[in-house]
Order: structure tokens, then sequence, then C-alpha cells
């Protein structure tokens, strides 16, 4: 179903408000790794709206590493950003990690994330699969685009066909960055699916001063869009410091993306 074979017409999503995502539409989302507080929202808020920037991403349930590490504000932290961004006109998308969240974060959020540590939760896909919103799937940190594929399979044959690839880096031998972004992924996608194919430059290398030129690549691989962490101090943020840009950072790099993209 999520075949080009199936499907040749590419799959737009629309958002409502004028937010659509797939071919045609350069879709940008940017945002904190973790929701931390009402001032930190606000800051990032207004950054996106300065820049037309129409999605933000922010987690609320954190999956961590280690236990220790904030594991996120949760649904107090998403009904508070709802609030917020619904005032703004901004779109929301959040990671969901477990079943019983769907329905809890149902009304509260525009697009929901899979992460890679939850693409192959059979369960979760399954869930999603009866919901009436868009549905971003992340690779797996060890999977193949078959696996995401796949992955994405339950979701529509679910009943769910508002679906959005995410390519955001693999584990391989290499640790000179956290991930290896794979954007050989993004043309094998483009021509396998019909579903929109959007890169995380953030994950995908883990080093800020790399982060803008990965995205920039990932635009002209194909992609349709970018989804990458900002915060306004980026040296204090709750998690993902390391690999999240500061606004002045952000600003340049949403100029050169949409100046890219307009070149393809
Ligand atoms: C995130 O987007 O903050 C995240 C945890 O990503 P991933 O699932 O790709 O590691
Ligand atoms: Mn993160």
């Amino acid at each position: 179903l999520v075949s080009r074979k199936w499907r040749v017409r590419p799959t737009v999503l629309d958002l409502g408000d004028g937010v659509r995502i797939g071919e045609g539409n350069l879709t940008l989302a940017a945002g904190p790794c973790s929701i931390e507080s009402e001032p930190q929202m606000e800051l990032i808020m207004q950054h996106l709206v300065d820049n037309d920037v129409r999605i933000m991403r922010g987690g609320v349930f954190k999956p961590r590493s280690s236990p220790y590490s904030f594991r996120g504000l949760g649904m107090e932290g998403l009904k508070l950003f709802h609030q917020m961004a619904r005032a703004r006109g901004i779109k929301i998308i959040t990671e969901v990690m477990q079943v019983s969240q769907v329905e809890e974060m149902h009304d509260y959020v525009d697009v929901f994330q899979v992460g890679a540590r939850n693409t192959q939760n059979f369960n979760l896909l399954d869930a999603l699969g009866g919901v009436d919103k868009p549905v971003m799937i992340k690779r797996g940190i060890s999977g193949t685009l078959e696996e995401l594929l796949s992955s994405a399979e339950y979701v529509f044959s679910g009943g769910n066909e508002k679906l959005i690839l995410c390519e955001r880096g693999i584990r391989t031998f290499e640790t000179a960055s956290r991930n290896t972004l794979d954007l050989n992924a993004v043309p094998i996608l483009k021509e396998k699916t019909h579903l929109p194919v959007i890169v995380d430059p953030s994950h995908g290398i883990g080093i800020r001063e790399y982060v803008p030129s990965m995205a920039l690549a990932g635009v002209m691989a194909g992609a349709d869009g970018i989804i990458y962490e900002a915060h306004e101090k980026p040296e204090e943020a709750a998690s993902d410091g390391a690999q999240t840009l500061n606004f002045q950072e952000s600003e340049r790099l949403i100029r050169n993306l949409r100046k890219v993209y307009a070149l393809r």
C-alpha cells in the first residue's frame, strides 16, 4: 500500500491552515528536543513565527538511554504546548511512546512521531493505524529501508494513510558522529514509496556545527522537508544540546534551505 506500484501519485498531507507536507512543499519543523517550560516555548514559538516555520517539534515523552536523564514533562507539558501553539497558528509534532498514550495525546497533537526506538513496536503501529492524524515514522536505529516501509505498511493497512517517513541516521561502525545520516535513503525511499520523506540531520549527525550542511544536503537529495532541533540556549537544553542550533544558526539555515529548495 505504501509502494509507488500501488499509488503513483505522491501523497500530500494537509494539516490545515495552509500547512501541507509532501511533494511541492518544503516542510520545516524545528524546536527543542524536549519541551522544558512555558518561557522556553514562548521564545521558540516566536522564533518560528518570525521565520514563517509552521510546525514545532518538541518531546514531552522522551525515550532516554539513561533512566536518570530528563524524561519529559508528559501530558501536562503537552497541554500547555498545544494551547500556546494553537494561539500562534503553529502545528505540533511530538513523540508517542506507547499504545496507552495514543488516545490521551490525540486531541493535542497534529502529527504523532514514532521514534527510532519504537519503529518496530507493532502494537503501537497498530494503534496508530486507527487514528485520523498524520504519523511520522522514524527509521529504526539499525533499521533497513525495507523495515521502515514495513512499519509504514502496518499503519497504512490499519486504515491510516497519513504517513511521513523520516531518515534520522543509523548505527554503523563509525563513532566520529552520533549516527550515520544515510542520505542514500532519500532518493531510494522517494522511488519506492509515494509517502513524504523528511530528514532529521540533528540526530543524523549529532554535532551542531554540521547540522546545517547535512540539512541542505538532505534537501538536495530530494527530501520533502527537514526536522531539526533548535533552542534559545542549546548549552542549557535538557536534552540533545550538542546537536541543537541556536536561533541565529536556525534562522540562517531556514533561509538557506528555502534557497536550495528553490534550486531543485
Ligand atoms: C527525537 O526526535 O528527539 C528523538 C528521540 O529521535 P529518535 O527517535 O530519532 O532518536
Ligand atoms: Mn533529540
